[in-house]
């Protein structure tokens, strides 16, 4: 911890991409393994030292297992299942007896043996060009990292995070997906990291688990310590290290202000969502995981606009066969009823690599076998999913949509693929919809220009706009070194949203938008002004983004986006929507 003299308030600013205010002792977040102190013990020891390693095996057994039921709070069934590689790992019986003779032989702390064998199997994968092996090496310090803070901390709470205090503000250079989701609640109040962009999946996480976040500071002070005061705005990207009593105070009145407007919010919970003038836009949910189900739920969502499917199948081979994937649909349709799921076919590829089905890393991955692409080349798997998906519409309502379309080609031979599906279906007198609605993700600027001809070959349009501002712009949508760049009012966003929604209008097929900017109040505008049907967004912004359409009247906002039109810099068009939302609801952007 600091000298309390020489404790002088710092600004840092990031992006901020989980609305709210926290505030707490910081907690570091090291990313590789730490090496503990080197101690050798007396021999009288040994058997402590095991006893040791033992209960921390034990403990951090239980916390796997706990963060298992996290992700899926239905333990009955033996679906989304993410750590079970981990705890394989955890109790290999090749690295524990290792350890032991290290303690034993050499009487070495235990501590310090565990650290020495994972970090020489760690070391050799890593060199190792194999893409699998070289991600089990990451499995491998994740594992590792838990049983040495279960060895440190035996009695604390290791889950996760091994906070000394009751709550903290966790600060790292970057964090996994799982990372997130692993975080306690109730311990975790905040969080800021040096990478990350706003459409990274951590900073999509942080919003549907509805954690104040900051991404993308690039580099904390060196003289930030583990119990220093820090403050997280995450409206305004802000981190504050040591912050000034007057800087408490101001933020005390915000934090206020902000309960104020949650709970006027929590009125509209189960309005529908219509703008000044009645025009009803259906607001959805985006999930990732069955455990967000409950969120849709208790937001007020109405349904699931995106479920992206690609988690489950990247971390648990085991559910990738037909039935089991018709048993996941399936209890998403039902929870969501009387509303809808749109499940969206594997969209592997990109950032979201699954290490069995790229033996050889790829030059341009974002450029490469991504989304639709890898599944027209993997007919049998792709059947699994469709023939699951068609299942689950016997159930629910149901609709499926595929990722990253670039061309009518690729939706001719998905919908053909489709069809054979239907048919095998119906030979076997297996139940389905037969009014399945069928939709592509637009996300690709070359599919927005040949829109018109694949707005005839499907139900609708939802717009990918995470992607679509990344192959528009050039910019990598998780590189935090261009994450200024990343501009959702960029000009020629907007020109090709425009173009997207006008030509699934004039072939009368309803158009959607799930990727981030449609939780962004400042955006609202431009989706009233667009007459979008629908929009999906994380489970926590859903009554924001209601509150925001519920105050904008179509006409003004087409007026708008006229001026919208003229616009050349992305700025401009920023304070144009910024603007009007102030105006309209000011209490939505604190
Ligand atoms: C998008 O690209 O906007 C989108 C919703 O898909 P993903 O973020 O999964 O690529
Ligand atoms: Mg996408």
């Amino acid at each position: 911890m600091t000298d309390p003299q020489s404790k002088t308030e710092i600004r840092l600013q990031g992006i901020g991409v989980s609305p709210g205010i926290a505030s707490g002792p910081v907690e570091l977040l090291k990313s590789s393994l730490e090496e503990p102190e080197h101690i050798s013990v007396p021999r009288i020891e040994v058997k402590t030292e095991k006893e040791r390693l033992s209960k921390a095996i034990v403990s951090t057994r239980q916390q796997i297992i706990s963060m298992q039921q996290v992700l899926d709070s239905d333990t009955n069934s033996d679906e989304i299942n993410i750590f079970d590689a981990h705890l394989l790992l955890l109790e290999d019986s090749s690295v524990l007896e290792e350890v032991v003779r290290l303690v034993e032989n050499d009487l070495k702390s235990v501590d310090w043996a565990y650290y020495k064998v994972i970090k020489r199997y760690v070391d050799s994968l890593r060199k190792i060009s194999d893409p699998y092996l070289r991600e089990r090496a990451v499995d491998i310090e994740d594992v590792a990292q838990r049983v040495l803070k279960n060895l440190r901390w035996p009695d604390g709470d290791a889950q996760g995070l091994a906070l000394k205090g009751d709550t903290a503000i966790v600060l790292a250079h970057d964090l996994t997906p799982s990372d997130t989701v692993s975080f306690d609640r109730s311990k975790v109040l905040g969080f800021a990291t040096e990478a990350g962009t706003p459409t990274s999946h951590t900073a999509i996480m942080a919003r549907s688990l509805n954690i104040p976040a900051v991404v993308a500071l690039h580099k904390f002070p060196e003289n930030c310590y583990p119990g220093d005061d820090v403050l997280i705005d995450g409206y305004h990207g802000l981190v504050i290290l040591n912050p000034t009593a007057e800087t408490r105070k101001e933020y005390e009145a915000l934090v206020e202000q902000e309960a104020g407007v949650l709970s006027d919010l929590r009125e509209l919970k189960d309005a529908g969502t219509h703008t000044i003038d009645g025009r009803k836009i259906v607001l959805s949910a985006n999930i990732e995981f069955k455990k967000e189900l409950q969120d849709v739920k208790d937001e007020g969502a109405e349904g699931v606009g995106l479920y992206r499917t690609e988690y489950f199948y990247i971390n648990e081979k085991e559910l990738r066969g037909e039935e089991k994937q018709t048993g996941i649909y399936t209890a998403v349709a039902q929870a969501v009823a009387p509303h809808g799921a749109i499940i969206r076919t594997l969209d592997i590829g990109g950032d979201k690599l699954c290490p069995d089905l790229f033996e050889n890393p790829e030059p341009n991955p974002f450029l490469g076998w991504r989304g639709i692409r890898s599944s027209l080349d993997r007919v049998d798997e792709f059947k699994d999913q469709l023939r699951a998906i068609l299942r689950a519409s016997a159930h629910g309502k149901v609709g499926l949509m595929y990722p990253f379309i670039s061309s009518l080609e690729e939706i001719r031979s998905a919908n053909a693929i489709l069809e054979e599906c239907k048919e095998e279906l119906r030979g076997k007198g297996i139940a389905f919809s037969e009014d399945i609605e069928v939709g592509a993700m637009i996300e690709i600027p070359s599919a927005v220009l040949v829109a018109d001809h694949l707005a005839k070959e499907v139900d609708f349009f939802s717009i990918g706009t995470n992607d679509l501002i990344q192959y528009t712009t050039a910019v990598d949508r998780v590189n935090d070194r261009v994450a200024d760049l990343y501009r959702p009012t960029h000009p020629a966003v907007i020109k090709l949203l425009k173009e997207t929604v006008e030509a699934a209008h004039r072939n009368d097929i309803w158009c959607g938008v799930c990727g981030e900017a449609a939780s962004d109040p400042i955006m609202a505008p431009i989706w009233v002004g667009l007459e979008v049907d629908e929009l999906s967004v994380g489970a926590a912004q859903v009554l924001r983004m209601r509150r925001a359409i519920s105050r904008l009247d179509t006409e003004e906002c087409k007026q708008l986006l006229e001026s919208v039109y003229n616009c050349g810099l992305a700025s401009e068009v920023h304070d144009i929507c910024e603007e009007k939302a102030r105006a309209a609801y000011p209490e939505l952007l604190l």
